[in-house]
């Protein structure tokens, strides 16, 4: 119906006979001149509307609303003097419409299109309408070559695309399932996959040797601003590798795919261990892009003559001490906003947030709470506290000079390291020394194989087909051949070398407290694989969705999935999750017990 999309026009096309179609995004008429702003994916394009032109023409726009769908007839020519716009791609000319045609009214709509300012809900209930803008269309093009990009760059390694089963049964990733009743076998429930983990294994034993697949997994779990209920995976597997190859593999993939979205990166990416970024930036995915390490205080706080800091000191196992320093902090940040500071991090556990500034001797002379030595003046409640031997062995590790602060958290290890962590990026957010172009890409490795829950029972920190470095170790020590990819402090994906032998299966079974019964009963076919003569094998998944996230700077992981659901796991536009008729109930042999209220 057309000879061109609205914005592959231009003054080349200067006095060609052209055919458009799209929406009206806008409309005005300038003393019996209409003029229409015509758009489809691409863009907009001017038509103008004249009687001297055309009189067909210009009755027909008299008719037309916003978002009327168009086809038009007509010559291109340039925009008249001063009449150019700059903002546009096509500003610089206009089609003189012969022939208009309505295709297709629209009735009033329920936001304009592209108006930031309508909350979600809205726009996800008219989800159509909100994908009508040219920057939603460029994303999901974006999109489009990235998983393309990803095809090519598999299939140029070797890898064969083998799609895997949605009804299954559960998969071990650490979220709950979805679940589908059968019909057939009353009673009984498929589980979505919550990842093809034991299937691509599966291909291995198969002698697949290198499987990849753009799949779509299911967890059922708390939703937060890069969390969907469904999400997309680049999902990889191979054979007769180590983590070093694998990893490779996951560089050229990566780099092929950000190369399709318009952006270059550098291959090798540099390489952390677990512990270290755990120790250093209290996180398993650091934000590379700036500094501010976490600085190790436990020995000078054990030396302290507060048992609030010297008690937890004692115990280095289960305690940590952790000092953050912002360079020239006392001028940036006023005393009241450092104070304030501690509410943020309560919120996170911690019981307050100590810390002092570094001052000219000069301006704190005969001041309370300041200590003095070797030229600067350290201030705060705290300082009191310490020996100057331990205040300069501070100042040493901090490197803490005068306009300095230096912030504490000291308490269990676990929460100290989180909400320091978070205190360092909320302090760079405020600091704005965040490179938003830098792309920070870091591979984490030798992560623990199990993790504690709150019940002092363990799981399996990625999942149980994981290989462990050292089984027979007590079980905080045992660590994993597995390793994740961050970008920018987002964890992109993750993945490990498996475990080839039943031996070492059963063995994981056994340290999370797996039954041999319920080894057989949930696992019995992938036993029986590795018994098969099973490769060693390894893999690794993307998440595709936080990967088009971030190449395409969006806010939020819905604003890059066609059709998402609400933080609330719903759809405001099919309205799922819906109840089902009693027939259908009454097929899957399923009675609803409503909550009494
Ligand atoms: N199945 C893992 C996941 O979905 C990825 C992997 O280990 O390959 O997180």
């Amino acid at each position: 119906m057309r000879t061109h999309y609205c914005t592959d026009l231009s003054t080349a096309d200067i006095g060609k006979s052209v055919e458009v179609c799209g929406w009206v995004n806008s409309y005005r008429d300038h003393g019996g001149v209409i003029f229409i702003d015509l758009r489809d994916r691409t863009g907009l394009l001017q038509l103008v509307c004249d009687p001297k032109d055309s009189t067909q023409a210009y009755e027909t726009a008299n008719e037309v609303r916003n978002e009327f769908v168009l086809r038009a007839i007509g010559k291109i020519r340039a925009r008249g003097e001063g009449l150019v716009n700059p903002k546009l791609k096509t500003g610089e000319i206009e089609v003189v419409v012969e022939t208009l045609k309505i295709e297709n009214p629209s009735v009033n709509l329920p936001f304009v299109i592209g108006d930031k300012a309508v909350g979600e809900e809205i726009r996800l209930k008219y989800r159509f309408l909100d994908l009508r803008t040219e920057e939603n269309f460029a994303r999901f093009l974006m999109r489009s070559k990235a998983a393309i990009a990803a095809r090519n760059s598999l299939d140029k390694m070797g890898f064969v695309e083998v799609e895997t089963p949605m009804l299954t049964r559960a998969t071990p990733e650490g979220a709950r399932d979805y679940v589908v009743p059968s019909r057939v076998h009353n009673g009984e429930f498929y589980a979505l996959p919550q990842s093809p983990q034991l299937f691509k294994q599966l291909l291995m034993c198969a002698g697949f040797d290198k499987y990849f697949q753009i799949v779509k997994c299911f967890r059922d779990e708390d939703l937060r601003a890069d969390r969907q209920p469904e999400f997309t995976q680049i999902d990889v597997e191979m054979s007769f590798s180590d983590q070093n190859e694998i990893m490779k593999v996951g560089e050229n993939l990566l780099k092929d795919v950000f190369a399709a979205c318009g952006k270059e990166i550098k291959t090798p990416f540099r390489v952390m261990e677990y512990k270290e970024a755990m120790e250093k930036y209290g996180s398993d995915k650091p934000d590379l892009r700036f500094e501010m390490p976490l600085i190790d205080v436990l020995d000078i706080f054990a030396r302290s003559n507060n048992k609030i800091f010297s008690d937890p000191a004692q115990n280095p196992k289960k305690n940590r001490a952790k000092a953050i320093v912002v360079k020239g902090g006392d001028k940036i940040f006023s005393k009241r906003q450092m104070l304030k500071f501690e509410d943020y991090v309560r919120k996170f556990g911690a019981k307050g947030l100590a810390f002092f500034q570094v001052k000219d001797p000069n301006e704190t002379a005969g001041q309370d709470n300041c200590v003095e030595f070797d030229g600067i003046s350290c201030k705060g409640p705290l300082v009191k506290f310490f020996e100057v031997e331990d205040l300069k062995e501070l100042r040493k590790r901090g490197n803490l000079e005068i306009g300095d602060v230096i912030f504490f958290g000291v308490g269990p290890k676990k929460v100290v390291l989180d909400y320091m962590g978070r205190f360092r990026l909320f302090l760079a957010d405020e600091l704005k020394i965040v490179d938003q172009n830098a792309l920070e890409f870091l591979w984490v490795v030798n992560f623990p194989m199990f993790e504690e829950n709150d019940d002092g029972s363990y799981s399996a920190m990625h999942h149980p087909f994981t290989m462990p470095n050292n089984i027979d170790d007590e079980i905080d020590e045992i660590t994993s051949v597995a390793y994740d990819v961050v970008l920018n402090g987002v964890e992109l994906g993750g993945g490990s070398i498996r475990i080839h032998r039943a031996d070492i299966q059963e063995k994981v079974f056994k340290r999370l407290k797996i039954e041999p019964d319920e080894q057989r009963e949930k696992f019995g076919f992938l036993l029986d694989a590795l018994s098969f003569g099973a490769p060693p094998h390894g893999g690794f998944a993307i998440g595709f969705d936080r990967l088009i996230m971030l190449a395409t700077n969006s806010a939020s992981i819905r604003d890059v999935i066609a059709f998402p659901k609400t933080q609330k796991a719903q759809c405001p536009m099919t309205k799922a999750p819906s109840e089902i008729s009693s027939e259908q109930l009454k097929e899957l042999g399923i009675r609803i017990k409503k909550e009494e209220k």
